[in-house]
């Protein structure tokens, strides 16, 4: 497999994730779109190709506990919502403070390069079919 190959998939895998607007994939759904332009890649090269492109700051993952990681192209550093009953990210539009700042003048030892929040609740397509 040469370097060019994985060049190509390597951004075919991070164009899937960039065009999964509104949503964060999984591996799984990372594999079924990026065969319809590379049909030839496999689960295993789509997992170590998420990996990498984390590796190299090009996505982020999301990990709930007991569920697949999901990936996240948008790095603007917004939070999320996750609904407990069908474990959607939604992504929020809401002016942030700017955490990372104040947190990192109180620990300037620490050296942190990374915030994650997350707001948990039920979503309104869950909550419609719950009733
Ligand atoms: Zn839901
Ligand atoms: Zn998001």
């Amino acid at each position: 497999m040469g370097m060019k190959r994985l060049t190509r998939q390597r951004k075919a895998v991070l164009e899937v994730v960039r065009h999964a607007r509104g949503h964060h994939p999984d591996a799984a759904w990372v594999f079924t779109e990026v065969r319809k332009t590379v049909p030839s890649i496999s689960l295993g090269t789509v997992y170590r190709t998420l990996d990498t492109l984390i590796e190299e700051g090009y996505l982020l993952p999301l990990s709930r506990p007991n569920e697949a990681l999901q990936y996240e192209a948008n790095l603007d550093g917004h939070l999320h919502l996750i609904c407990r009953s069908c474990n959607e990210f939604f992504d929020i539009v809401h002016p942030l403070p700017d955490l990372l700042s104040g947190v990192k003048a109180s620990y300037p030892e620490f050296e942190i390069d990374r915030v994650q929040v997350e707001y948990q609740g039920i979503c309104p397509k869950c909550r419609s079919s719950a009733q």
